[in-house]
């Protein structure tokens, strides 16, 4: 048996081609859904992951308004700025990209977007909505795998998912997303982390795997039941000097070692990556028709 590859970049744009839609009848409104974009200091990868975002907000017709800002700015300064589009009726998502400098506590900065506008779903009151099955703004990556799962036709009802990663941004919302009632996912939810004793006495148990421990070749082949269904969260750099760069991306788990046994992968790169940039537009759209609703009410 070989695992049915699961296409990110198709979902992807299927989900992109809709949201087109949505902004064109924002547009009949005189709404162009707007995303205020905040970077700090001068990081490659950082400024790589923003660009992305921008051209991508760009080809789907939401607005970006691009902040820079130089890695000495202080705390109250980006506070105030902040202030700034939480209260710009233009402005319908903010997103400060990741990690600030060492000076400023991101917690403080990240808590100050208004949760109305917070989309990419780290607020604690928009985590708290989607915990307790409220609507909310729900975190960009474990959204795109339930999307994935969701639009593969992969039944999660009853079913045995373990997590692997507890992390605040995928292991934990992705859990919590999966036994669902109000999301219509109703999994049984095992997580794992460093603790856990024997990781392969749960992975052989799980029907689907999420792998997102940041550490390749955490799951391997011996570690499954056939006909498992594994998604790849994991994104690692690994040496390969046959590469121009020096490198290759690979995911968390051994995916030539895997593709035999699962009957559904996702692969690593045009996997679940290509769908974070995805929803955070879904959230921004979102909160742009969230406040036509609010107006009309
Ligand atoms: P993280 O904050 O480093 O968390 C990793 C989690 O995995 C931790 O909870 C850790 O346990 C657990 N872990 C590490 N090694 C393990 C092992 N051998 N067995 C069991 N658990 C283990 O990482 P993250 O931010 O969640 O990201 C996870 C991966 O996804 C990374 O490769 C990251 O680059 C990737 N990622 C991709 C996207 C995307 O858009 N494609 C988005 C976000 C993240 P402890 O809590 O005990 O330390």
């Amino acid at each position: 048996m070989s695992a049915q590859l699961i296409d990110g970049k198709s979902i992807s744009a299927d989900i992109r081609n809709e949201l087109k839609h949505r902004i064109a009848d924002l547009n009949k409104r005189g709404i162009i859904p707007g995303l205020g974009v905040i970077l700090v200091g001068d990081d490659p990868a950082s400024k790589s992951y923003v660009a992305a975002k921008e051209r991508a907000c760009e080809s789907i017709g939401i607005y970006s308004d691009d902040n820079r800002y130089s890695s000495k700015i202080t705390e109250n300064d980006l506070l105030d700025k902040i202030e700034s589009l939480n209260n710009d009726p233009k402005i319908h998502g903010i997103l400060v990209q990741l990690p600030l400098p060492s000076h400023i506590n991101s917690t403080l900065v990240l808590n100050a977007i208004t949760p109305d506008k917070d989309v990419d779903g780290f607020h604690p009151v928009n985590v708290g909505k989607m915990m307790i099955g409220e609507d909310s703004f729900l975190p960009c990556t474990p959204h795109g795998i339930i999307q994935l799962l969701k639009r593969c036709n992969i039944e999660t009802k009853g079913k045995h998912a373990v997590v692997i990663g507890r992390s605040n941004i995928v292991g934990k919302p992705i859990a919590n997303m999966l036994f669902q009632k109000n999301m219509d996912t109703n999994a049984t939810v095992t997580i794992c982390h460093t603790s856990t004793n024997n990781l392969k006495d749960f992975t052989r148990n799980a029907d689907i795997i999420i792998a997102a421990s940041g550490q390749p070749n955490t799951l391997t082949s011996d570690m499954v039941k056939p006909g498992v269904v594994i998604i790849d969260v994991g994104v690692n750099r690994v040496e390969d000097l046959s590469k121009k760069n020096g490198f290759r991306l690979v995911g968390d788990v051994d995916f030539n070692g895997l593709f035999d046994i699962a009957s559904a992968i996702t692969p690593v790169p045009g996997g679940v990556g290509p769908m974070t940039i995805t929803m955070l537009l879904y959230n921004t759209v979102k909160s742009a028709e969230k406040l036509i609703e609010r107006n009309v009410q």
